[in-house]
This record gives C-alpha cells, sequence and structure tokens, in this order.
C-alpha cells in the first residue's frame, strides 16, 4: 500500500541540540531532519539528505511522541527541504498544539501559508550562485543536477510570499567573497518587507573560519547594518551529524 504523505515521511535525523545558526542562536531544541531535497548546493552540509537522501520511514504520531520526549520547547523542522513534503503541515500544527515555538529552515522556492503551516520563526535561506555545483562534480557527471539547480535556486515571487505571510522570518546567507555581498544586495533589491536586521550573513565551510574570513565578513555587516551569523554547532562539535 502506497505510503500517505501527510502521515509519514521519509526522516534522516532526529536529535536534541542548541540551535547553530539565527536569531535563536544557542537555543535548546528538537530537529527533525526530513530527507530529500530539491536543490543540490555544492557545499551542502547535510548530504544525507540532499544528494544522497536517506533515512527511515517515520509516522506523524512517531515523530510527536520524540518531540515530546526530548523535553524541548523549541523544534526545527529542517531538511534537506522540509516544504516539499506534506507532512510538514499537519506535524507543525500538532507541535504548536502543544504549546512549542516551531522554526521552519527552508531554501525559499516552495511557499505554503500560514493558514496550513505553524511557524513562529521562517528560517530562509536563498541560494547565491556560490552553491551551484562545477561542470567537474563527480555527483553529478550530466550536469543534470547542476542545470536543475540553477533554474530553481531563487524564485523571487515565492520568496516575496513568504516574506509577506511570516512576519516573523530571517533571511541567511552563505557568503565568503565581495560577490556574494552584491549579489546579496541584487536579491534583497527585488524584495519587499525585510530589514536588514533580518539579514545574516554566514561564513562559507564547514570549518571555523579563518580570523581573516571573520574579519572581512565583520566589516562587510558593519557596513550594510547586515547581521554577522556564526555556526556555533561548528564550534562546539564540528562537522558531524546529530549536532
Ligand atoms: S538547500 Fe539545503 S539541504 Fe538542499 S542541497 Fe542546499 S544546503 Fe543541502
Amino acid at each position: 500500500m502506497a505510503s500517505d504523505p501527510w502521515q509519514q515521511a521519509l526522516v534522516s535525523e532526529c536529535f536534541l541540540s542548541v540551535q547553530g545558526e539565527g536569531k535563536l542562536v544557542g537555543m535548546p531544541s528538537y530537529f527533525i531532519r526530513l530527507s530529500g531535497c530539491n536543490l543540490r548546493c555544492r557545499w551542502c552540509d547535510t548530504p544525507y539528505a540532499s544528494w544522497n537522501p536517506q533515512g527511515t520511514q517515520q509516522s506523524l504520531s512517531s515523530l510527536l511522541d520524540s518531540a515530546r520526549d526530548s523535553g524541548a520547547t523549541h523544534v526545527v523542522l529542517t531538511g534537506g527541504e522540509p516544504m516539499l513534503f506534506d507532512i510538514i503541515e499537519p506535524l507543525s500544527k500538532e507541535l504548536r498544539s502543544r504549546g512549542m515555538h516551531i522554526t521552519v529552515e527552508t531554501a525559499g522556492t516552495i511557499f505554503r501559508n500560514a493558514n496550513v503551516l505553524a511557524c513562529d520563526l521562517l528560517s530562509l535561506s536563498p541560494k547565491l550562485s556560490n552553491s551551484t555545483p562545477s561542470p567537474n562534480d563527480s555527483r553529478d557527471p550530466s550536469g543534470a543536477w547542476a542545470a536543475r539547480h540553477e533554474s530553481r535556486r531563487i524564485n523571487i515571487p515565492v520568496l516575496q510570499q513568504l516574506l509577506d505571510s511570516f512576519p516573523s522570518h530571517q533571511l541567511k546567507f552563505v557568503v565568503s567573497a565581495d560577490a556574494d555581498i552584491a549579489e546579496v544586495h541584487a536579491l534583497l533589491a527585488q524584495l519587499k518587507n525585510w530589514s536588514p536586521s533580518n539579514v545574516l550573513l554566514m561564513p562559507e565551510g564547514v570549518t571555523t573560519p579563518s580570523a581573516t574570513a571573520k574579519a572581512w565578513l565583520v566589516d562587510v555587516c558593519l557596513k550594510n547594518n547586515f547581521r554577522y551569523c556564526p555556526r556555533l554547532h561548528i564550534e562546539l562539535f564540528g562537522n558531524v551529524r546529530g549536532t
């Protein structure tokens, strides 16, 4: 019998940790990572939920039970791309009805509205051109994913709908060079209803950034009134699963 996508999904991992990125950095949170993504970022730090989606089928009720048993008051629905999966609607609503604060982490290419998605912080992470797989990426020998990724990674109408529908949001960008900052500005120029204090810049990489990289990013943030976004989980645990 075919599985019901509203009642179960492929889940790569669930774990209790401190939030590593964004406005709620440091907050004890229960992470539910849905497996599968419509993008293929070159530097994806969860390839087991994108390039090679792995996990086990889990039911809505088992996810609700494990979130409750974690003892956390904050839940992070992440991926992969969690907005791909219909279960996010009943899951978010049921978690909300249990009094939990819900963060949804998404690349912002798929729209679901606030009537169907319970979300207290929408963490949007639009993907810049630095995310596109290179022509010699062994994971994408035909270049099919690079083309798909490039055509999908920015969807201005969807981003605008998400910003309008979820006033409590943050826009996170992974950056490493001045060209990335120019791209951030070009993107923001096409959007309304955002403020610089909700724009967070994160250094690219899955290791602690160099002193030079950090100093460059601090300077960029000061000049633009953007927020510097550290990756606390990398500092605390390194680039390992379940953190
Ligand atoms: S959108 Fe996120 S999960 Fe998907 S490939 Fe990019 S970094 Fe990985």
